[in-house]
This record gives C-alpha cells, structure tokens and sequence, in this order.
C-alpha cells in the first residue's frame, strides 16, 4: 500500500474566521482528486474551528493550536479537550515553537498536555526542534532526543498508533527570520528523531509520521522531500495561499511517493 503524505499547515494568530473558512473551503475543493493519498490538515485559531469544521466535515482533519492539561478548572485562557471535542475537533498541536519560546512553556507542560490529550482519544502533532545556540554547540541531536523523552516519554508504546505525530522544526527555521534547514541537515534529524521514537517505543516506533517544518517554500519543498524518513511538510507562511499551497502539495507528492525508504 502506497504510504501517504502528511501534510498541513497552522495559520497562527493570522486569519480571522472568515478568512479560516475562505481559505479552507477552497482547500477543500482544490485537494479533492488527491485526498486520499494525503493525511492534510488544517490548524487555524480558536474562534476558526467550529466553522472549519462545519465547512469541511470529516474530508479534513482540523486541529487547535493548543490545549490546556485539564478538563476544567481555573485557567483563564485556556481551551480544555472537553471544549474541543464539543466541537468535532480530536486533533492537537502540542508545543509548537512559539509556544515554547514566546510564552515559556517546557517539556514538563507539554507532557502533561500530551498525556491529557492521550487520554481523551486526542491525536497529538508534538513540535521538537533546537535552538541555533543549541545547534552551534553541537548539542541539537541531544536537545531534540531531551525534548522528545520528556514531553512524550509518559505515552505507553500501545498508546502511539495514529496518535502521535512529530514535526521536526528547528527554532532557528522558522518564521520570518528563519533560514531553512537543508534538506540533508533535515534528513539527519529525522533520523535521530526515528532512533529515539525507537528507544521510546519499540517497533512502535516506527510508525510515527516525522514532518518536517522550518520556512518550507516552493523551491525547497522538493528537496525536503525528497529525502528518506521525512514523511511530511507542516508549512506555515508558504501555506496560507491556497492555490500556492496546492501547487507545492502537487509537486512534492509524486516525489514522495516514488521514493524508497527500505
Ligand atoms: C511554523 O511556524 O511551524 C512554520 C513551519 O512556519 P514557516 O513555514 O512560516 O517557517
């Protein structure tokens, strides 16, 4: 069976819910002939969801930027599952960089969100990555193993089929003042990222999808892809035009497709 492609994109604190709705209605149409070859997904702001998901029902999986660790309780600003699943919505982005580095979380929140959402039937897409401090050091393979063992460690190997999800975005990569990561630089993460999902999980492990993410953009997105073990592109800026975003979708997917990985 031919593997599919992950691919999808977190609009941040950009579109409105008029604009979600927009862009993911036209998504909707423009991916239809080749949905089914690719697991896309949609991760706009709170106030999007609902109407993302009523515009698109289950054709797309939309997922919230963020959950808190809780159920309910005194936590003003936070959005607990039970909200989430209200609204048709099972599937998280747990410690994207911005998270971490903009508003301080650490390993420790985000295990504990992973293992929330783990208990609520929740697909986690758990974002791990270095700083450029952390790379210059030579320390990136280690900081990306930490950030892993500590933010995914509590899930038991029987608990990760179809429920976790890694995107590999190193911290100096993305956003606008991002370099992107060389396609080879990229292929040597996931590849420490696999051994320590392995380590993690057991044969498990293996079947945890790596996206990469990092200033992905139509002239790099072949490359990325092109490369053995990245099963994925999670793009942000590149992303947010539809018909842009269907272009790059088009051109990577046969690329991805064809290669071998064995
Ligand atoms: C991101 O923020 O996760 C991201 C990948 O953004 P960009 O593609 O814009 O660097």
């Amino acid at each position: 069976m031919t593997r599919k492609l992950y691919i999808g994109t977190n609009t941040k604190m950009f579109q409105t819910g008029s604009e979600a709705e927009a862009f993911i209605r036209r998504m909707d149409e423009l991916i239809d002939d080749i949905r089914d070859r690719l697991e896309f997904f949609f991760i706009p702001s709170y106030t999007s969801l609902e109407r993302s998901v009523k515009a698109v029902g289950d054709r797309i999986r939309i997922g919230a930027q963020n959950m808190a660790w809780e159920e309910r309780g005194q936590f003003t600003g936070e959005i607990s599952p039970l909200m989430l699943d209200e609204i048709g919505v099972r599937f998280v982005l747990i410690g994207h960089s911005e998270r971490r580095h903009v508003f301080r979380e650490t390993d420790e929140d985000e295990a504990r969100k992973i293992r929330c959402a783990a208990d609520h039937g929740f697909t986690s897409l758990l974002c791990v990555g270095e700083t450029a401090e952390q790379k210059n050091s030579g320390l990136a393979a280690a900081s990306v193993m930490e950030q892993l063992k500590q933010s995914a460690g509590t899930l038991k190997a029987e608990e990760v089929p179809g429920k976790l999800w890694i995107a590999y975005e190193p911290v100096w990569a993305i956003g606008k003042s991002g370099v992107p990561a060389s396609a080879s630089y990229a292929e040597e993460m996931h590849g420490v990222i696999r051994t320590a999902l392995r380590e993690l999980f057991g044969p498990n492990g293996d079947d945890i999808p790596i996206l990469y993410g990092g200033s992905v953009n139509p002239s790099n997105a072949v490359d990325i892809i092109s490369r053995k073990g990245i099963d994925g592109l999670f793009i942000g800026r590149s992303a947010w035009d539809p018909e842009r975003f269907d272009s790059i979708i088009r051109e990577v997917l046969p690329v991805f497709e064809s290669r071998n990985d064995d």
